[in-house]
């Protein structure tokens, strides 16, 4: 299974519409997007332009501590305009005026790392989650994620909770090593999972969130070593790697005995197809959007 991540974060609804039809017609059956109400009619927009219907949704959410619910944010007056943030954003989220567009930024935090003035800081940007879960899942969202690398275990319990009370098909738990250790990585999913069926929950194996820059071993060896940290825990669940990942991930995976079940890709896949969907005439340009389907093709393939 392919899962193209369009962004916990990206809250841009015409990028969302874009990805989804280019990844679509690419072959891809399913979606990580955003939690808003918004994001999910663009990525059904997307599809119907498609004219592809059976499309899986998986909607993410994340507790407190978690990068993918945070926002970047500029303190104009330590500011220099130097343009590093600008230069390095991998969502365009940030204008030459220096400027952040909230909507499209995902929390990666390299805007901050290449500040010199330490202008930049992130804060928390959370959704009504008791609100928008239930409404993904009757609206035809058949994957709730939660991404859970903070240290609030309360407000991971109090979301892992309203998620299994929505009943989704698939419950995800989004996981990597930035905070913690492979000993409480496991205690997290053995708690998370004992009350759940066999094989409903997806762990999602992240190496290195939002890293996903360069088409290489070196960048998605951390998604394949956290896999093989679930895989020989033995617990009844899905693994899908992500964070990192790349046309290279599969292969690695494979040279390791890691046995998949899914690939996620985010930061690389919408790179490739950036120059394209991109551009002001996407949707009147049939040239432009085949172009981006066979490099979308191409990568999926890459997963299988
Ligand atoms: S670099 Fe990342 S955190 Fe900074 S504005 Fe861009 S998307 Fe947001
Ligand atoms: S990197 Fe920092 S100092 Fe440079 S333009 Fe961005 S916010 Fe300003």
């Amino acid at each position: 299974m392919f899962k193209l991540v369009c962004g916990a974060g990206n809250e841009d609804t015409e990028s969302v519409k874009r990805l989804v039809y280019v990844y679509a017609l690419a072959g891809c059956k399913l979606f990580d997007l955003s939690a808003r109400k918004e994001i999910l009619a663009a990525a059904k927009e997307g599809a119907k332009l498609a004219g592809i219907n059976d499309l899986l949704y998986c909607v993410s959410i994340g507790i407190k501590g978690d990068k993918h619910i945070t926002k970047a944010k500029i303190n104009s007056t330590k500011c220099i305009k130097c343009a590093n943030c600008f230069r390095n954003c991998p969502n365009d989220a940030i204008y030459s005026s220096i400027i952040i567009d909230e909507k499209k930024c995902i929390g990666c935090g390299i805007c901050q790392k290449k500040c010199p003035t330490g202008a930049i800081t992130t804060e928390e940007k959370d959704v009504n989650y008791k609100e928008i879960l239930p409404y993904m899942v009757q609206n035809g969202v058949e994957f709730l994620e939660l991404h859970i690398m903070g240290h609030d275990k309360e407000d991971l319990a109090k979301k892992w909770q309203v998620i299994n009370e929505c009943k989704p098909k698939f419950a995800s738990i989004c996981i990597d090593r930035e905070n913690f250790g492979n000993k409480e990585v496991l205690e997290r999913i053995k708690e998370m999972i004992s009350t759940r069926e066999p094989y409903t929950t997806i762990v999602q194996a992240d190496g290195v969130p939002m890293s996903g820059g360069s088409d290489d071993y070196k960048t998605t060896l951390q998604a394949v070593a956290m896999a093989e940290v679930i895989q020989n825990a033995e617990l009844p669940v899905h693994i899908m790697l992500s964070g990192g990942t790349n046309s290279k991930t599969a292969e690695l995976a494979k040279m390791c005995g890691i046995n998949y079940w899914g690939i996620a890709i985010g930061s690389w896949a919408r790179k490739i197809v950036k120059p394209y969907v991109t551009q002001e005439d996407f949707w009147e340009n049939k040239q432009i959007q085949n172009e981006a389907i066979d490099i979308a093709i191409k990568l999926i393939k890459s997963c299988k």
